[in-house]
């Protein structure tokens, strides 16, 4: 399994995309959050994903950095599917109140013959806590993070030899969600700043964390990799080290802080 890092900020960047990545079997794909906009379809294409070899999409939640992007993808596939590119269905997985929120919107926003495809060939999953699905021939476990903020889901994709990859969404783990977390081999959590620059970028407020949380949720739950995401921008040229420096200190596994487009083998 491959797993491609799309974006890695926060809502307000500007310098690298939202956060959102995909997992790869082949050529197939299974996208999870589409960033805020357009720009989804740049990302992809820089990491050599095709629309058409899409057919899975989960959007965890209705933020505008998590959801928008889905708007220009639905425009893209159903431009494949009008071309006769696009085999199959577009499978879109969310919560249930989540399935109102995007299909109005693309009503909205894009002309009838993209949304004449609803229903058929792009169709809507709606979601409910423990509900499991097989995405890419794995079983995989959708999971409510009880935010305050939002509704919004997080999953487990059990792997070959007992590898387990999960996310959390954009929120701190919640002990709540221990049974299906627990045993994960792979853990991709947000972490919106350092520690030590809490002061400046106000995570507590936002209910996120910092890298020192992060890691120190990794290293109480025993997961032996950590993939840090969903942050700042200030100094990207830095992020890596300075994050990994921090995390270190609290987290012994293996820690991540991938950049845009930075791909892993799962
Ligand atoms: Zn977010």
């Amino acid at each position: 399994m491959k797993l491609t890092i799309l974006g890695t900020g926060n809502a307000m960047v500007t310098e690298c995309y939202n956060t959102c990545f995909a997992l790869s079997e082949g050529s197939r794909h299974f996208l999870v959050d589409t960033g805020g906009g357009n720009r989804i379809l740049k990302v992809l294409k820089d990491a050599k994903i095709s629309v058409e070899d899409i057919h899975d999409v989960f959007i965890t939640h209705e933020h505008i950095d998590h959801l928008l992007g889905v708007v220009w993808l639905i425009r893209a596939a159903a431009t494949k599917m009008n071309q006769g590119k696009y085999e199959g269905q577009m499978r879109i997985y969310c919560h249930r109140g989540l399935v109102e929120t995007i299909r109005t919107i693309a009503n909205l926003t894009l002309q009838k013959k993209m949304t004449k495809h609803f229903e058929e060939e792009i169709v809507f999953v709606p979601l409910e806590s423990g509900e499991k699905m097989e995405i890419l021939g794995y079983p995989v476990t959708f999971f409510d993070i009880y935010s305050t903020k939002a509704k919004q889901f997080g999953f487990t994709m059990e792997l070959s030899d007992h590898k387990k990859f999960t996310c959390v969404g954009d929120e701190p783990y919640n002990e709540a969600d221990y049974e299906f977390v627990k045993g994960s081999t792979w853990l991709m959590h947000e972490a919106f700043c350092l520690f030590g620059e809490a002061e400046e970028f106000k995570p507590y407020e936002k209910h996120h964390s910092t890298v020192k949380e992060a890691c120190e949720t990794a290293e109480e739950l025993k997961i032996p990799n950590l993939i840090l995401y969903h942050t700042e921008e200030k100094n990207l040229k830095n992020r890596k080290k300075l994050y990994t420096e921090e995390g270190k200190a609290y987290y012994h596994g293996n820690l991540y802080v991938p950049y845009d487009l930075e791909t892993f083998h799962i």
